[in-house]
């Protein structure tokens, strides 16, 4: 865990350097809620992957593809410390396992909550997902806007960025891939 407390020190010059008074009514309490926030936000470095995953890995004979979409996504960006914001589209296809469906939401969340560039969070989750089903192929797909590219810099404010990682047989097989891509559009 964090030290909040130095957290909230830390919060507090930042607010004071950007020309702020720090003891201005509303402001006065925000080093400590923003501490709060920053700890929850990236409280992915504290979590491990095999408590998350809890053996909620369950035997299977099915073998079609399955898919989990729509998964909302909060992260937070390596380069500006700015939130991207979207969604991510997961599916593999089993080999005798299947995970819990909630888990993968959650293997996302643990991905999620650090800072992230969107490729590196795509391949986490699609790498993570493999290792715990050990499936014959794994696909994840993420859209996301970029409050770096919409706030500030070349305020591009409709931009999506999608990024995929592909694995196993989504990777090797184009008729696999497409199937994927077109279940969750
Ligand atoms: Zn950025």
């Amino acid at each position: 865990m964090r030290d909040i407390d130095n957290l909230t020190k830390l919060y507090s010059s930042l607010i004071g350097e950007i020309g702020e008074d720090i003891n201005r009514e509303g402001v006065k309490n925000t080093p400590r809620r923003a501490a709060k926030a920053i700890e929850f936000l990236t409280k992915g470095y504290n979590e491990d992957l095999d408590k998350v995953v809890n053996n909620a890995i369950f035997s299977t004979t099915n073998d079609d593809m399955v898919i989990v979409k729509d998964i909302e996504l909060y992260s937070l960006c390596e380069h500006h410390l700015l939130p991207f914001i979207g969604k991510c589209h997961v599916g593999y296809i089993p080999r005798g396992k299947v995970l819990g469906l909630s888990k993968i939401a959650r293997i996302v969340e643990v991905f999620a909550r650090r800072l992230q560039i969107q490729e590196n969070l795509t391949h986490q989750i699609a790498e993570t997902v493999m290792k715990y089903t050990k499936a014959e192929g794994v696909g994840v797909v993420i859209e996301a806007k970029h409050l770096c590219m919409m706030m500030r810099g070349v305020e591009k404010q409709n931009s999506i960025m999608s990024t995929s990682c592909m694995l196993g047989s989504f990777r090797k097989d184009q008729s696999t891939r497409m199937e994927f891509m077109s279940l969750i559009k």
